[in-house]
């Protein structure tokens, strides 16, 4: 699909390129191609970034530290630059046809020693994105990375941070499923003392926000976080040793010639940029040709409210039964299947789940010796020679996907396990979620059957704590800005249930009214949901809700921003053909969240819209167009345009 560039718009990006310059400080500069985003490399290898001549990123460092020699100190020798405009297709992503257009610059550096490195930028309207090229021809190990991001001193942080290794439930962790803390001042120490998991979001004062995070990684690299601040600015940090059980090496290495994984940066002077950036697949590319046609959509899944106890027979046909009511496509069955189900009756399963017109994802831990996981199946997704007759099978018996659970952290031996069970399950026409994993970067792109990640504190947590209801909201309104914004999440939430247990006798009560439940379908973004509906809710639970959840689509053509400050509110509408749906959600108790309706509708270039808020559906009027949302309340507004 990729044009080349021709027309106005090309004119339009070589006008701003030619204002390049290698001045008397011998530095190089480039802008996007709307020119309001400024990128400038220094004679000693030092990128800065303006918006509208606003400082965004001061003087921060480029260089790496190899086996082949240490490029720490650097000097521009020479850069070229170039345009880059392409149109690609992303079914799974916020936009379904996406316009790229970005001015290129590649600066040659020499260190002391005259060996060269070259860095690759690539500056569009709202994104940076910057990684290193290699030459030569041998293998390369890189100790350290010297990136940096030196944030300007007015900034804020809404960031998570990396957990120790090897610790919590079954010694998983990493898993990014840690806490965010939000606008907490610049260089305050990590809570863990490993720096921060991507994507790292900061407010540059009253100027804007800047989303830092990574994208292209596969299993030629290890996948990467930033440290605690440093004299400098936060640094690439790479994983840590105990990570993955202590097996595998911190510092990736591939063949030359070769290059790192993109570093990417969104700049905006509001949060418009952050909540649509595409960044993080303009830059890469599809690894392979689909082997089929893969169909997204909504599912159910009984693990969420039902727990371990549902993983048998009976309890699964009800599940199939429920999606079958709702119209979803698919039904995810979760851990233990092999044991309290077997392989015989898994068979029978799925064709009764055919015959439903439902299709089957099964569960799967990677493990693997990483970690002392013991829910199963167990040891058919680690090796190829496992994984390749395992998913043999599922093809035989006709399973649409696997979600495979607990991976052991961010090492590029880890990355090649990820790459594995993506690339082989596409060979038998197998859709992959993971959980209990590192977030996705530029997957969605480069695997095309991959799905989605968790790599949040997702559903569960609420199913397992009180606390975590209590600020459901909270997070809630942090993902279409930081997690969400870069990949695909696989939340599996949605809850209906009161009670968020299968009697709702006990267990944790959910905060959010219904519509902020509902809310959720679309402020969170995932090709396939994993609705955490149970079978009592198709007579319990509102019939608006209902009726919502069978038509809310998964997959979309559009995104717009619409207004938010993350951890406190969020309205985000996303479009599937002539509607858009716009979720919104309010986290502050202490104030309403006022939304003009008739406004948004219009600014939507909508004709008429429908609002589902206080246990009602109705369509928009002028005599009550405003929506007023008290703390943990939210609303859908479905805008037919
Ligand atoms: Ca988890």
């Amino acid at each position: 699909m990729s044009s080349k560039a021709t027309g106005p718009k090309h004119l339009l990006a070589t006008a701003v390129v030619a204002i390049l310059c290698l001045n008397a400080a011998a530095q190089a500069s480039i802008s996007g191609p709307d020119g309001r985003l400024e990128l400038r490399v220094t004679q000693d290898a030092r990128y800065s970034l303006t918006y509208d001549g606003v400082a965004m990123m001061e003087p921060s460092a480029l260089g790496l530290r190899t086996n082949r020699g240490d490029f720490a100190i650097l000097t521009l020798k020479d850069f070229t630059t170039g345009v880059k405009d392409e149109t690609y297709s992303l079914p799974t992503g916020k936009r379904r046809v996406v316009h790229y257009s970005a001015n290129t610059l590649v600066c040659t550096f020499e260190n002391p020693e005259g060996k060269a490195i070259r860095v690759e930028f690539r500056v569009s309207d709202s994104d940076v994105a910057l990684r290193y090229l290699l030459d030569g021809y041998a293998s390369i190990r890189v100790l350290e990375e010297y990136t940096a991001f030196n944030l300007p001193e007015r900034s804020t942080t809404f960031l998570t941070p990396q957990s120790d290794p090897m610790v919590g439930w079954k010694r998983t962790k990493p898993s990014y499923e840690e806490l965010y803390a939000t606008d907490r001042p610049l260089k305050e120490a990590s809570e863990f003392g490993h720096g921060y998991t991507f994507p790292c979001l900061f407010k540059v004062g009253g100027d804007g926000w800047v989303l830092v995070g990574e994208t292209g990684v596969d299993g030629r690299y290890c996948a990467s976080r930033l440290s605690d601040w440093q004299e400098g600015g936060y640094r690439i940090a790479f994983p840590m040793a105990g990570e993955n059980d202590g097996n595998g090496t911190s510092e990736p290495a591939f063949a030359l010639p070769g290059s790192t994984p993109w570093r990417t940066i969104t700049v905006g002077s509001d949060l418009a940029p952050i909540a649509e950036t595409t960044v993080t697949w303009d830059v890469v590319s599809p690894l392979y040709e689909p082997s089929c046609e893969y169909i997204y959509g909504k599912s159910t899944w009984s693990w969420i409210l039902w727990q371990d106890g549902s993983i048998n027979y009976d309890d699964q046909v009800r599940f199939i039964d429920l999606a079958a009511a709702m119209g979803f496509r698919y039904v995810l069955v979760d851990n233990f299947w092999d044991r309290r189900i077997g392989r015989e009756r898994m068979a029978e399963l799925v064709d009764y789940a055919r015959s439903k017109g439902v299709g089957v994802f099964l569960w799967y831990s990677s493990s693997g010796y990483w970690n002392d996981i013991t829910q199963s199946p167990v040891g058919c997704m680690d090796s190829p020679i496992s994984r390749k007759a395992e998913m043999r099978w599922l093809r035989q018996i006709g399973v649409k996907g696997i979600k495979v659970d607990f991976f052991g952290g961010d090492k590029q031996e880890t990355l090649r396990i990820y790459e594995g069970v993506l690339s082989d399950a596409d060979d038998h026409g197998l859709m992959v979620i993971f959980h209990g994993c590192t977030i996705p970067r530029g997957w969605e792109r480069m695997y095309p059957n991959y799905v989605g990640s968790e790599a949040v504190r997702a559903s569960e947590n609420l199913v397992f704590s009180q606390s975590e209801c209590d600020r459901e909201a909270q997070n809630a309104t942090l993902h279409p800005f930081i997690r969400n914004s870069l990949g695909c999440m696989e939340f599996g939430g949605c809850f209906l249930n009161k009670v968020l247990s299968k009697h709702q006798n006990k267990g944790s009560v959910r905060r959010l009214s219904d519509e902020a439940e509902l809310a959720t379908a679309v402020l969170f973004q995932d090709p396939i949901q994993n609705f955490a509906l149970a079978p009592n809710n198709l007579e319990d639970a509102p019939a608006h809700c209902l009726e919502f959840l069978r038509e809310v689509p998964t997959v979309w053509d559009d995104i717009r921003f619409v207004d938010g400050y993350p951890g406190k509110y969020a309205v985000i509408a996303r479009r599937s053909g002539d509607i858009w749906y716009v979720g919104a959600l309010n986290a502050d108790k202490q104030t309403p969240y006022e939304l003009d309706l008739l406004e948004l509708t219009h600014s939507l270039g909508g004709a008429s819209s429908e609002v589902l808020h206080g246990g009602a559906r109705k369509k928009v009027s002028s005599r009550d167009a405003v929506l007023r949302l008290g703390g943990d309340d939210g609303a859908v507004v479905i805008v037919k345009i």
